[in-house]
């Protein structure tokens, strides 16, 4: 008989394969920045991990994320990425909580970011991605070529309160996370010819990771291969 692997196994198992993929490209696994994607589970499984070591942890919807990031309040160096897709509205509130933004899908979300009262924000610049749109649907969001990741590229880096990191993306359903995330690479390369320190590409989840790492990605989203099974969306 097996026992169910825990918390503690899943997340050593998924280090481990991430250092493996690492490996096998050459790559160094203390460049990767693995961000737990704690949505829809209750601040109490944030605690467990932090516990475990995990000091990046990510939310995609804003009430959620900012009554855990309240509930978490006594882990100080826990940093909180939003992955989610933002509306304008809640962009300032946003900036009182968060330390990364992943999503920045349209130049409407920039000038949000940027306006407000900067005393209220918990960073005086945000470490910002554009988020790449790598699906045929043109509506759902996010920059869709190249010229696009440029132009959300400018923006995000002519304003002084935010910080340009890269480029963010999900692979689409119809096409092979190898396909999609070299195009996805290949923007990064044409981007930091304009914007040289934008080297950053957060991409790969729980069954993409390892592509993900072979074609460049810096900061891994990974969710129920550590969690295990989400809760529904309360
Ligand atoms: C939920 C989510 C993830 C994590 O997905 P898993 O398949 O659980 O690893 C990563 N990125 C984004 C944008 C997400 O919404």
């Amino acid at each position: 008989m097996t026992l169910p692997a825990s918390l503690a196994d899943r997340l050593n198992r998924v280090r481990d394969e991430i250092a493996l993929a690492a490996d096998a490209v050459g790559r160094d696994a203390s460049d990767l920045t693995l961000i737990v994607v704690t949505k829809f589970h209750p601040a109490a499984l944030v605690t467990s991990l932090y516990d475990l070591g995990v000091r990046n942890v990510g939310e995609n919807r804003h009430q959620e994320a900012e009554t855990k990031a309240r509930e978490c309040a006594e882990l100080p160096d826990l940093r909180w990425h939003f992955i989610g897709q933002l509306q304008s509205n809640k962009a300032r509130a946003v900036r009182t909580y968060a330390d990364v933004l992943h999503s920045v899908d349209r130049a409407s979300l920039v000038d949000a970011l940027a306006g407000g009262d900067p005393s209220t924000r918990k960073h005086v610049r945000l470490d910002c991605f554009v988020q790449m749109n790598l699906t045929t649907d043109g509506g759902r969001g996010g920059a869709t070529d190249e010229s696009d990741v440029l132009d959300l590229a400018d923006r995000i880096a002519g304003e002084p309160s935010l910080n340009l990191m890269g480029i963010m993306a999900v692979a689409p359903l119809e096409e092979a996370p190898d396909v999609a995330f070299a195009r996805v690479h290949q923007a990064s390369v044409r981007l930091r010819q304009s914007h040289p320190e934008a080297a950053f590409i957060s991409m790969g989840m729980s069954h993409d990771f390892r592509e993900a790492i072979r074609h460049g990605a810096t900061h891994l989203r990974i969710g129920t291969a550590i969690t295990g099974s989400r809760p529904l969306p309360g």
